[in-house]
């Protein structure tokens, strides 16, 4: 069984949204946290909502795309945490924009930060993760181009699958480290950014989703655990769909 009491967590974009169900999903097994994101004001309010575990609870300013600024992230996490064991490459962004309008900006800015981001968190951190003699990576990708596709999200559904062709030929490398790198793959979750869709929208997405509900961060934390547990140590260069079942139907009726 896993000792979740003495396992360091850092969980990047961990000021919004799943990255910060990823972090209090942690803390309320005892594990010790960092959450890393660019905006500072977001980390103060993350802290609050986290309050409770706030002795084990450290924020660290930190922007993914930049690789010297993983480099520092590393560094502080491994320092406040006193070394670390389990890695959540969470950050990513999902601006939609259609095929025929998308530039040179938009699809750079969303390979910067979902892919590239979650390699150079992931250099940044291998050296901790290897002292750590237990060390897990947790990625956090999506249906939405490993599986499905969406109107709009071209870019970010390529950015997704570049994600898992990273986690898989990093698995191996990592092996050498006794190091994991698996993939948790959302459905539609709930968080502040579907707040804006309204009421239509969100009744069009629960139809696609046999549970009829949306995910929570809970739901996303806990297949985050299993892959950062005792019990998963074999697990390496997986992905685990967590959807209510979104992408099982092969007739729309069937669903
Ligand atoms: P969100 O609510 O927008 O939160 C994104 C987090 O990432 C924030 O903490 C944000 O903080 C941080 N972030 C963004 N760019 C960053 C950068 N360059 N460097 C460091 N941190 C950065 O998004 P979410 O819905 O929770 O999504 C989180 C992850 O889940 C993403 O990888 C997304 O692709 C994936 N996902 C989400 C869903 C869903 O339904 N929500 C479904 C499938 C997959 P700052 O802006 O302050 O940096």
């Amino acid at each position: 069984m896993t000792d979740w009491s003495s396992v360091r967590v850092l969980v990047t974009g961990g000021s919004r949204g799943i990255g910060l169900g990823l972090a209090e999903g942690f803390l309320q097994v005892g594990a010790a946290v960092a959450i890393s994101g660019r905006s500072p004001d977001a980390l103060g309010h993350a802290a609050q909502r986290l309050g409770e575990h706030g002795d084990r609870l450290h924020c660290i300013v930190a922007d993914v795309a930049d690789p010297r600024a993983c480099a520092v992230m590393a560094a502080e996490a491994q320092q406040r945490l006193g070394g670390l064991d389990v890695l959540c490459a969470n950050a990513g962004i999902y601006p939609e924009c259609a095929l025929d309008e998308l530039g040179v900006e938009d699809v750079t800015a969303i390979m910067t930060t979902n892919v590239a981001g979650t390699i150079f968190a992931v250099q940044a951190c291998r050296a901790a993760l290897k002292a750590s003699g237990r060390g897990r990576v947790v990625v956090t990708s999506s249906i939405t181009g490993p599986v499905t596709g969406y109107p709009g999200l071209s870019h970010y559904g390529a950015s997704k699958a570049a994600q898992l062709g990273f986690v898989r030929s990093a698995a191996l490398e990592l092996a050498a480290d006794d190091i994991t790198i698996n993939a948790v793959l959302p459905g539609s979750i709930a968080t502040e950014g579907l707040d804006g869709l309204g009421a239509d929208a969100i009744a069009r997405m629960l139809a696609c989703i046999p549970q009829r509900r949306l995910g929570t961060p809970a739901d996303i934390a806990a297949a985050a655990r299993f892959f950062a547990s005792e019990e998963a140590s074999f697990v390496t260069g997986q992905t685990l769909v967590v959807d209510g079942g979104q992408t099982l139907p092969e007739l729309p009726e069937s669903g």
